[in-house]
Order: structure tokens, then sequence, then C-alpha cells
């Protein structure tokens, strides 16, 4: 299922199975695709309930439909909810067309021929796009990385209206759960990012390792208005899961997630708005690479490279327009390879230690103090502040998919998540 509020429509989804006794064999998948889709709905998620059942597959696709058509606005446009019932096992060509609408642009077509191949049921709303992401989260097992991410929903009346959540509840959770949560508040500019903001009926996320995890740290939050229900999905949040395809540089498409390696080919330069930009090579061709204001002090980063570093880029291609060429958004940073940077001073005296001056065209360099003479000037190697290792924008600025951080010394050894789904319904 896709499209407007996907997550709320499949906890509501989650408790009309419940009660036809309906057993779930895994948390509600709750999965991420590309990034880059130019038409995609807001954080381009869909929702996997992974169920065994006496309905059959008729039945069950018939109660999602009363569920979307009883919950979404459909007709607004955006809002193009789809869904897939599809008989265990997942086919390996699910899995394939999974990873693809993680990293490009795939088509309604290919979707609607991918279900039929396998002899799936779908059913769409407005344009049958909702049924790529539908399709996608069922073929996204989370075999190998995943994360956790409770997902509380707000009470009708106050959708729209400011979200009424304790903010020192919020700092001292972050503050006692930092090590099995995250991205609970931005560390850069102290912004709360458990909180979203718009009228969508979310009222808050709790993101972490595991069901428990996100389990205490909500309950250590306090709110100033009530909880309509919650949930706790499994997730690709947060993995990386989209940065895993490398291109040569002449191959990159628009709208997919990439990962290039290439030589940065020109000081880097910050352009109207405070986006910094730089071109970056390979033997194949050259593409622009862009860290947007929105990245903060990410840019600072970027903006000390130096041509001849080597580096590789993580990221999304956004098509050229008008007067901007392909630019390649940074996601991610790593540097593989510094470049050396020499400078050339001119020398200075060895009797006075003072610096000398031109002595004009070709004419070597003089010491204004004691007539002192040398012919050439001197090298010296600059230090370069940035190291080897990989950079990321603030969690801010991330993309649901974004591995934060704080993820990288985090391994899922001695984290085994019960298979066991958990929710709050009133
Ligand atoms: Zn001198």
């Amino acid at each position: 299922m896709a499209g407007g509020c996907t997550t709320r429509i499949a906890a509501s989804l989650v408790q009309t199975l419940d009660s036809k006794g309906v057993a779930f064999l895994d948390h509600p998948n709750l999965i991420r695709l590309n990034p880059n889709v130019p038409w995609k709905t807001r954080g381009n998620g869909a929702v996997c309930l992974r169920i065994e059942s006496e309905l059959d597959s008729e039945e069950v696709l018939e109660l999602a439909a009363e569920e979307i058509e009883r919950s979404s606005r459909l007709g607004d446009p955006g809002t193009d909810p789809g869904i897939v019932v599809l008989i265990d096992p997942v086919p390996s060509s699910i899995a394939e067309f999974s990873m693809e609408a993680l990293t490009r642009v795939v088509t309604p077509e290919e979707a609607l021929s991918a279900i039929s191949n396998v002899g799936g049921e779908g059913l769409s709303y407005g344009s049958t796009r909702g049924i790529i992401g539908a399709l996608a989260a069922i073929g996204t097992r989370l075999n190998d990385d995943y994360t956790f991410e409770l997902i509380a929903y707000r009470s009708k009346s106050f959708i729209g209206k400011p979200r009424l959540v304790d903010i020192e509840s919020v700092l001292r959770m972050n503050e006692e759960m930092r090590s099995v949560t995250f991205n609970n508040i931005d560390p850069e500019s102290r912004r709360i990012l458990i909180t979203p903001r718009g009228p969508d009926p979310i009222l808050c996320g709790v993101r972490g390792e595991s069901p428990e995890a996100v389990c205490k740290a909500f309950h250590m939050l306090r709110f100033r208005e009530p909880i309509e229900a919650w949930m706790i999905f499994r997730t690709n949040q947060g993995t990386d899961a989209h940065l895993v395809r490398h291109y040569r540089i002449s191959e990159l498409q628009d709208h997919s997630a990439v990962v290039v390696e290439g030589i940065v080919k020109e000081k880097p330069r910050t352009i109207r708005g405070g986006h910094v930009i730089f071109p970056l090579e390979d033997k194949t061709g050259l593409v622009h690479c862009a860290a947007y204001e929105p990245t903060g002090r990410f840019r600072e980063i970027v903006r000390k490279l130096e041509p001849g570093d080597r580096v590789r880029v993580f990221g999304g291609i956004r098509a050229a327009g008008k007067e901007i060429p392909t630019t390649l958004n940074l996601e991610k940073l790593e540097i593989l390879k510094l470049t050396v940077c020499m400078v050339s001073h001119n020398p200075i005296c060895s009797r006075c230690g003072k610096r000398m001056k031109s002595a004009g065209r070709e004419q070597g360099y003089r010491c204004e103090c004691c007539g002192g003479h040398a012919t050439s000037k001197i090298q010296q190697t600059v230090g370069r502040v940035l190291e080897e290792r990989v950079y990321l924008p603030p969690p801010r600025a991330h993309r649901h998919l974004t591995k934060p951080e704080v993820r990288y010394l985090r391994t899922r050894d001695g984290i085994s998540p019960r298979p066991l789904a958990q929710w709050h319904f009133p």
C-alpha cells in the first residue's frame, strides 16, 4: 500500500485484520523507496503486512481497499494508493524489482507485469504509481540491516494544530536512550526530529535498534494532547539501503540513487542560496556534485576539498534544468585519498630572518635589509583539515533511508527482535 498517510491506514488495517483473527508473522514493514523520484508521495514509503490467515487473497485485498476508501482523501493530487497481495514465498523477481524501486525510477507498467508474472493481485487508485511501492515493499525482506520506528498518531481534532510535545522529555529521553535510538534531535541546530511538521496524522516517530528500545523511549515522552494509537514498524530507514549501486559518470541516470568514485576537478564554490558545488571527474565524464544549503556545516567540509582529492560520493541524480547541469545531490561523502597541496612563498633571508622581495622579473629575490639574494621561491605543503573518512550532513537534512553516523559503530549482533507485532489501539 502506498500514498496518503500510508502508515496510519496500515495501522487501521492491522486493527481490522487482528479482529479477524489474522496472525502477524512480522512487525508491519515500513519500506522507504528511492527518495529521488520526482513525483513521489512525501517520504516515498510503503507498508507491507506479512500475515498468515484463512482469508484468501481476494478477501484481504477487499479489506485493504475498504480501509483506503474510508481513510484516504482519494482524488487529492499525489494521493495514488495501491494495494498488492501476494502469496508467500516472495519470488526472487520481486526482490529484484524492489532493488530497482530503491535505486532508480520504475514505471507502473514494470510493476504490473511483475505482479502478473507471479500471479499476484493488485489494485490501484488514481495514477497506477501506488502499486510500485506496494510491490516493492513486499519484495524488501529486510534480511540484512534494518531498524524500528514507533509511530504515534494524533486524534482527529488535533490534526493541523501545533504538536504538544514536552521538549524537556524529548531531551531526557535522548540523553538516556541515545545508544539504542537515533535522530531524536539534530545536534547542530538542536531541532527536535521525532515530530514531523505539517498537517499529517503523525504525532511523533521514535527510531531505534529494537522494538524494546523504541517502546521504552516512546514511553519516556510526555505529551499534552491525546494519542490515538501507536504502532511499531520494522523498516529499512537509517540503513543506506538505497546507496548500493556503483556507477561510472557516463552511466548516470536522472533520479537514480548512486555511488560514484572520482577526482575533484576544481575547487568547490558557493553559489547563490548558499549551495556548494564542485565538478567530479572519472575516466568517462564529469558530473557536478552539490551540497545544498540545508546540509548546514556539511558544506564547510565540502568547501575544503581540493582539486586532485579522490572521493566516493553518494546521492541522487537531479536532472538538468534550464540553466543547471545534471547534478549529484550529495547525501554522503567519503574521502578516499587527500591530495598533497603545495603553496609557494618568497624565500626567507638566512641572515635576517625576513621575507625577501622580488628583485624584478626573473631576477630572483632580494633581502631589503642586508641585500642577500635567492634564486627561487620556496615550496611548502599545506596541512589538510579533512581526514580520509566518511562525512555526513546533519540528521535534519537526512533522507529517511540515510544511515546516521551513530549507527556506523552499531551492529545487529545481540539485538534480535522478537517476530511479534506490537501496537496499541484505544
Ligand atoms: Zn637579510
